[in-house]
């Protein structure tokens, strides 16, 4: 018998229990509203949040202002997060003094830091939830204390579990996010996750086929795999490690056979990262031709003062690895400039792995200190010399992925498209599996029956979702542009 760190179903079913009894005193016509910051996994927990009010009766409100609900979903990994999120707080005050009845939340990683927990009690006593990432499914019961009269809920557990079958109210309507596991075991020296979101527990890997399997079957066309490290995913259950050479790999594997039309993952970690998930990579077409590699480092000095486990070495025989297996596949990375320590020499070392690797695209930091993370204690680069090192780190990253797009110039991509594009009139827009930015014009024809008289917002609609084959035409450092060749149905109903 495998064993989780899971809720009891006598505990989710007392939770759903709260939620009709929420929904009978709150009545209907209820609004919320949810500003959520970072990462992709903190987009999962508020579709998740969205879920659970849903549940309890509530519609998603157009704005702040004519909301009866309004969360924030806060991130401490990010920078500036502090600056941010007190300030859309302050925002909030005027709103909830114009109208008493309104209820203020803060969830997320922020609210498992003291400095933040205890700035909101002191200096923002106009919020009347509060609880931590962990304790999303608690929700309802958080709400019922609040609507039943309590002034201020504020409930953060040291509990950290997985609820299982939860309600999620997804952003998109083609493109599912899908948290494997939770929290990290690493602590690099820079990150607070591991303080915030705690140690690593993963999912049942059957609750995660069947769910991304009920996915590929409801007609989402894309599934996004998520985990702070997936190449660690299972790894602390006795029995899939017994089980399986890397557990990571066979979930990949039998998500890859769900039927799902296209598979996506992140983050992974270069000292956990396996060959036979890029052999499993590789055999299944449906897998992205993408990997996101966090380097962080070029120096093997600096990816030891991040605590990081990994040499270049390593790094660069994984990218040999992949690139042999799949000579397609494109790269994407993180890197941070000015790490405590970093010399001139360190950050050569990192351009010149750049150089090697050459990422099609990367997010790029200037290292600031978290609170409570050990690089926050050490000296400092001065600002000066990161500067300067940020301004050649990305024009060198801005070289690179110009010259990658402009060899894409000339061949026929599958794209999955997002939908009518937010820059460009009457274009579409969607992402290729290597990862690509692509903004395509379709033509009339194209389009089925009277869908080809309609407006491009309605021909987005139907085009959110659907897969198509684009000829690339143009290149520029951040997209491509491109012209339909074929591939949409031809079978829309109207
Ligand atoms: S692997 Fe390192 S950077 Fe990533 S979440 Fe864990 S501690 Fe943070």
């Amino acid at each position: 018998m495998l064993k989780f760190k899971q809720v009891s179903e006598e505990e989710l079913q007392r939770q759903r229990d709260l939620c009709v009894e929420n929904k009978a005193l709150w009545g209907n016509e209820k609004k919320y509203f949810i500003m959520t910051f970072g990462c992709q996994l903190n987009d999962n927990d508020s579709e998740k949040v969205a879920g659970l009010l849903r549940e309890m009766g509530l519609s998603r409100a157009e704005n702040k202002e004519t909301a009866d609900i309004i969360l924030i979903n806060t991130c401490s990994v990010r920078e500036n997060a502090s600056g941010r999120f007190y300030g859309n707080l302050g925002e909030l005050k005027a709103l909830k003094r114009a109208n008493p009845n309104l209820i203020v939340g803060v969830c997320g990683c922020m609210m498992k830091q003291d400095v933040y927990v205890e700035k909101v009690k002191h200096s923002y006593s106009f919020v009347d939830i509060m609880f931590g990432p962990a304790d999303i499914w608690r929700l309802p019961e958080i709400l019922n204390r609040r609507l039943r009269g309590s002034r201020r809920v504020y409930d953060i557990s040291n509990e950290e579990l997985i609820a299982e079958d939860q309600p999620v109210l997804r952003e998109r309507k083609y493109r599912a996010l899908v948290s494997i596991m939770f929290g990290c075991n690493n602590f690099c020296t820079f990150c607070v996750v591991p303080y915030t979101r705690g140690r690593e527990r993963s999912r049942n890997m059957d609750d995660i086929v069947k769910e991304v399997k009920t996915l590929a079957a409801d007609g989402y066309s894309e599934v996004m795999l998520l985990g702070q490290n997936v190449d660690s995913y299972g790894k602390e259950i006795r029995e899939y490690r017994k089980a399986y050479n890397n557990v990571f790999a066979e979930l990949l594997r039998r998500c890859a056979q769900t039927g799902i039309k296209r598979l996506r993952f992140m983050t992974s970690h270069p000292k956990d990262i396996s060959l036979e998930l890029l052999d499993v990579m590789a055999e299944y077409p449906n897998i992205e031709r993408h990997l996101h590699l966090p380097l962080q480092s070029g120096s093997n000095q600096v990816l030891h003062d991040m605590n990081r486990h990994y040499t270049i070495e390593r790094y660069l025989n994984i990218v040999a690895e992949a690139k042999k297996r799949m000579p397609d596949l494109q790269f994407s990375t993180d890197i941070i400039v000015g790490f405590p320590g970093e010399t001139e020499a360190d950050f050569e070392q990192t351009l010149l792995i750049m150089d090697k690797v050459r990422y099609a695209s990367s997010y790029t930091f200037q290292y600031s200190p978290r609170p409570g993370t050990p690089a926050a204690l050490a000296a400092q680069v001065p600002q000066d010399v990161v500067d300067a090192r940020f301004q050649r780190l990305v024009e060198l990253q801005n070289s690179h992925s110009l010259e990658i797009a402009q060899a894409q110039i000339g061949r026929v991509c599958e794209v999955l498209i997002e939908g009518l594009s937010d820059h460009v009139d009457d274009r579409y827009t969607g992402r290729s599996s290597d990862n690509f930015l692509i903004n395509f014009s379709v033509p009339k024809t194209a389009f089925p029956g009277r869908l080809r008289e309609q407006t491009p917002q309605a021909k987005g609609d139907y085009l959110e979702g659907k897969f198509c084959r684009v000829m690339i035409t143009e290149a520029k450092t951040f997209s491509l542009t491109g012209e339909y060749v074929d591939g949409l149905p031809d079978n829309f109903t109207e």
